[in-house]
């Protein structure tokens, strides 16, 4: 494990259309000790996407088979595609003290939070429905009837946000991430994470006490 410890596992999920994307790109570029996990897809590459950037794009049976071995952390199916986590590149990341950002969706958050307690699970919401649909529109990747699928999804995931640690609104962008990773920094403090260092000390003061005048 690195000297800065063993990095977080953080679920970043929120409405299709929120600003999941943006907000971790932003958050990558500005800060070192993040790393993005990569999804694997069964849904078509959106234009502008590559093979290995946004996600992994696959067949079903390269999915299927994906499951049968137990690579994936976790998997969905959203709005008739699949989705899963490739396992390997989350703890590797993790163990070299990363922090490792999921994008996924809310059935696959509530997995990974019963697989992991420590994970922190941050959902994000637009500042209003009404914004939330002219992002949709104006990112311009979606069909009307997918869109309205999405924001249809959108409704029901409401119900489900209660399981997350923490609600961030992405109405300023800037603001957004920094509250983003404020909210990772301090989860590093959290006092099951720290009791390995307050073991070491404890250690430390009985051979201190034990021998009082040696010098380190
Ligand atoms: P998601 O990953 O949640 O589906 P995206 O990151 O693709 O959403 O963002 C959807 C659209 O909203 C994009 O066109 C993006 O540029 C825009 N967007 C993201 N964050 C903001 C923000 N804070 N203010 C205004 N527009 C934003
Ligand atoms: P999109 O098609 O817009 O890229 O993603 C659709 C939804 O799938 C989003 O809510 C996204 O967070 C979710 N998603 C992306 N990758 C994964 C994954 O690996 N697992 C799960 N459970 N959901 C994912």
């Amino acid at each position: 494990m690195s000297k800065k410890g063993q990095g977080s596992l953080v679920v970043v999920s929120g409405f299709s259309g929120t600003g999941k994307g943006t907000v971790m790109k932003r958050l990558l570029e500005e800060k070192e000790d993040y790393a993005l996990s990569v999804s694997v897809t069964t849904r078509p590459p959106r234009e502008g996407e590559e093979n290995g950037r946004e996600y992994f794009f696959i067949t079903e049976e390269q999915f299927r088979e994906m499951i049968r071995s137990d690579e994936l952390l976790e998997y969905a199916t959203y709005v008739s595609h699949s989705y899963g986590t490739p396992a390997a590149y989350v703890f590797e990341k993790m163990e070299q003290g990363q922090n490792v950002l999921l994008e996924i969706d809310i059935q696959g958050a509530l997995k990974v939070k019963a697989k992991y307690p420590e994970a922190l699970l941050v959902f994000l919401i637009p500042p209003s429905a009404e914004e939330l649909r002219r992002r949709l529109v104006s990112r311009g990747t979606e069909d009307w009837e997918t869109i309205v699928r999405r924001l249809a999804r959108a409704a029901e995931e409401a119900d489900v946000v209660s399981a997350y640690d923490y609600v961030l609104v992405n109405d300023d962008l800037d603001q957004c991430v920094d509250a983003l990773d404020r909210i990772v920094q301090i989860q590093r403090s959290r006092t099951p994470r720290m009791l390995d260092a307050v073991a070491r000390i404890k250690d430390d003061l009985r051979r201190i006490i034990e021998n009082p005048q040696e010098a380190e």
